[in-house]
This record gives structure tokens, C-alpha cells and sequence, in this order.
């Protein structure tokens, strides 16, 4: 069973039998992680982040080179 990821369309195979409510499963296309709902019939959520901000831009880390 697939389900399209809502946030690049991409069809997410899950298998209900191997899911179960409430576990995470990711998006391969985006990476965008969802999580398990409802396994019948399959439902995902997106997980948002916590304590998520858009106002507010994360610290770029640029410190990748050695
Ligand atoms: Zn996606």
C-alpha cells in the first residue's frame, strides 16, 4: 500500500503488517518524517518539529572543515 508523502508527493510504500501505530517511517524522496497513524487503513502524519519556530533561523554551524 502506498501513501504519497504530503510534502513532495512521493509514494511512500508502507506495509501495514509490518507498521504499527504510532511508528515513524521517512519519506526516501525528502527525507520528511512521518508518523504512523492509523495502520487500517494507513493514515501518516507529519511529525513536526518540537518546539518548531520559523521566526527564529537555527545557528548556522559552518565549522565542516578540518
Ligand atoms: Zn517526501
Amino acid at each position: 500500500m502506498a501513501v504519497v508523502c504530503p510534502e513532495c508527493d512521493n509514494p511512500i510504500s508502507v506495509d501495514a503488517d509490518e507498521v504499527e501505530e504510532g511508528e515513524t517511517v521517512l519519506c526516501d524522496e525528502c527525507g520528511l518524517e512521518l508518523e504512523v497513524v492509523s495502520v487500517d487503513p494507513i493514515e501518516l502524519a507529519p511529525i513536526e518539529a518540537e518546539g518548531y519556530d520559523d521566526e527564529e533561523a537555527a545557528p548556522i554551524d559552518d565549522e565542516d572543515e578540518d
